[in-house]
């Protein structure tokens, strides 16, 4: 069984400032930590713009690690940039700027043999451009679909369309508040249900993740870290782990819930290497043993 992952979103230049340390245009975007960690799992197909100020050495790193880039265009203009400033805690951030530059303009356009692709995530991006990608995939497996706030304030009819044909939504709490209106996360993952993915995480940072399914809530802890260098791209490093593990276990949309709630292990201990470096650095080398490793510490901290 074919295992490949589709994945559309960011291809980004990071500007992140931490208390400590300022990093000034480093390799980052939702499809870029998605792919670094999915790439562990399955293989990875990545749809994108990136603009002619984009460091060769950048995609080369996505390639070397074996993710397929042939999806990732290079046009004439400014690669996308996003700017943020961490507070104090290394949780609360400021966004300083999300400048779209070659995104504005971008068509996707699938690779010849990618529209056959099972498993599809679109990353978080314009909404408008999950739903062109999506339309042109054949029949996926499996949907997930991760957003943020920016989308769901500027494009929510578009983001509503798109989430009509998506089987996961991943999202963090105060998104999944301001989607539906709700302040319980359940009644929030219900709500969510209503607009069609089935299966729902709710992201809540250092304190974990929650997953809402057929069978009812799983809540997994983060694993405690001694220190946090930079969190950006946590939230798609969880993804690209969660959906990386159903596509290599084959897992399709009517699968037990069994399976998505290992997923959700998997993802947490994926994601928790990203904050310990700065941009994509411990994702670059990291090793599935290790990825186990976290995950029966994680299974550990959650047995009474
Ligand atoms: P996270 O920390 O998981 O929220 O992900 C941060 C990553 O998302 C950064 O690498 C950014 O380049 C990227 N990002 C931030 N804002 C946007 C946006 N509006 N659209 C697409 N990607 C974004």
């Amino acid at each position: 069984m074919s295992k490949e992952i589709l994945v559309v979103g960011s291809v980004a230049y990071d500007t992140v400032a931490t208390v400590r340390e300022t990093r000034e245009r480093q390799l980052g975007g939702s499809a870029s930590f998605f792919a670094l960690a999915a790439r562990l799992f399955a293989p990875v197909r990545a749809v994108g713009v990136v603009g002619d100020d984009f460091r060769q050495a950048d995609l080369d790193l996505l390639s070397s690690r074996g993710v397929d880039i042939a999806g990732i265009e290079r046009a004439q203009g400014p690669t996308f940039h996003w700017s943020g400033r961490y507070h104090a805690d290394m949780i609360e951030r400021d966004t300083l700027a999300t400048e779209l530059g070659v995104f504005a303009d971008f068509q996707p356009a699938l690779p010849a043999g990618w529209a056959a692709s099972p498993y599809v995530l679109l990353a978080n991006i314009h909404p408008a451009l999950q739903l062109d990608v999506l339309e042109a995939v054949d029949a996926p497996r499996l949907v997930v679909l991760d957003t943020m706030n920016l989308w769901i304030e500027t494009t929510r009819e578009a983001l509503l369309a798109v989430l009509a044909r998506v089987d996961v939504l991943l999202v963090n709490d105060s998104e999944a508040r301001l989607l539906t209106g709700e302040t319980g996360l359940k009644e929030a993952a219900a709500a969510i249900a209503e607009l069609g993915p089935k299966r729902v995480v709710i992201k809540k940072g250092e304190h974990g993740a929650l997953y809402f399914g057929p069978d009812g809530v799983l809540a997994v802890p983060a694993i405690l870290l001694p220190e946090v260098v930079d969190p950006t791209g946590a939230g798609d490093t969880f993804a690209g782990g969660f959906l990386g593990w159903l596509a290599d276990r084959g897992v399709d949309r009517d699968a037990p819930d069994a399976e998505f709630r290992r997923a959700m292990v998997a993802g947490t201990a994926v994601a928790s290497f990203c904050p310990q470096a700065f941009s994509v650095e411990a994702l670059a080398d990291l090793e599935r043993d290790r990825v186990e490793a976290r995950m029966a510490e994680l299974s550990a901290m959650m047995t009474p």
